[in-house]
């Protein structure tokens, strides 16, 4: 951080504050939360299909792992290893493209965490 007034944290034109990493208005921002608060819920991932846009191409999608965001995208690097697939991570969630529920269950529970299939 080079700036000590203002704590490394950046400015939005209306002087609210605006969080360094996400950009977002402090009052909106979650990557704090993200990584001291307990994971809303059972802390049992979810996996499941989900069809986005027009396109209606299939995307498989983690929710609900109690991981911070380095921990996140390497998790997220593995299984799209694993799934030989693309993919991202954003915003907690982990999304691989094509429908890979299967496989991602069985890496993720073969790491010891706790999954789950939900949805479609
Ligand atoms: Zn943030």
């Amino acid at each position: 951080m080079k700036s000590s007034s203002t704590g490394g944290l950046v400015y939005s034109t209306d002087g609210g504050r605006m969080c360094p990493e996400c950009r977002k208005p402090l009052t909106q921002c979650l990557c704090k939360q993200a990584a001291k608060a307990p994971p809303a819920g059972d802390g049992i991932a979810r996996v499941s299909r989900e069809t986005k846009g027009r396109g209606g191409k299939s995307v498989t999608v983690v929710k609900g792992l109690a991981l911070d965001g380095a921990a996140l995208n390497a998790l997220g690097k593995q299984l799209r290893t694993a799934c030989g697939s693309g993919g991202t991570v954003k915003d907690g969630v982990i999304e691989i493209q094509g429908e890979h529920c299967d496989r991602v269950l069985e890496v993720l529970q073969k790491q010891g965490y706790r999954a789950k299939r939900a949805g479609g």
